[in-house]
């Protein structure tokens, strides 16, 4: 009882967002409830193909998966900006999920983990402790992923566009990772983590 409580408390309020959208007698998703997966790791990528295929981008920031959705896939082009679009706050062991939500549930689809791994705050004058809260706040964070296909600087930036404070833009710094000629969102596509397909992990293939 205490734990269960415990644990609602370090969620903040935004995954009741998160819950709210859900039903979890009719997905698999993760309720957010249970500790996080062994893996933890603290950036993932999920290839989501709903209504519309995108990749769900998460940063674990503060114990929770802040969250965008990038229709077309993160960049490896140095200065090439991809639209963002900011999401409900996951929880932490969203980043160990995948399979398929139910076709009427919230995000109905086929979930695949794209690529994942660790990343640490760069800052500007390399001194500096970096509060990516605050960045996050102030709409403007800079990052170094450590993925396995995602490497290297990567700047989020809110963009302002009408009264919606939704849009950002992920884009590639100009670093030794940065390779234009690299496409891995098309040369990649397969699961990080089990090597399936999104037809495959539809397919309930192991
Ligand atoms: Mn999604």
């Amino acid at each position: 009882m205490f734990r269960h409580i415990n644990n609602m408390e370090s969620m903040n309020t935004e995954p009741k967002k998160y819950k709210n959208k859900r039903n979890f007698r009719k997905t698999r998703e993760p309720s957010g409830i249970r500790k996080p997966g062994k893996h933890g790791s603290n950036f993932v990528i999920q290839k989501h193909d709903a209504s519309s295929l995108h990749y769900d981008f998460r940063l674990n920031i503060g114990g929770t998966l802040k969250s965008w959705a990038v229709p077309k896939g993160i960049s490896t082009a140095a200065g090439e900006k991809r639209l963002a679009i900011r999401t409900e706050d996951h929880p932490l062991d969203y980043a160990d999920f995948e399979g398929n939500i139910p076709k009427d549930q919230y995000g109905g689809g086929t979930v695949m983990i794209w690529d994942r791994g660790d990343f640490t705050p760069l800052n500007d004058d390399g001194n500096e402790a970096v509060d990516l809260n605050e960045q996050l706040r102030n709409g403007h964070l800079k990052i170094h992923l450590q993925g396995e296909k995602i490497k290297g600087g990567y700047a989020l930036v809110k963009i302002q566009s009408g009264n919606s404070d939704k849009q950002w833009l992920i884009i590639k710094l100009d670093d030794n990772d940065a390779d234009a000629r690299r496409n891995p969102v098309s040369t990649e596509p397969n699961s990080v983590v089990s090597g399936r397909s999104l037809d495959e992990i539809a397919r309930g293939r192991k």
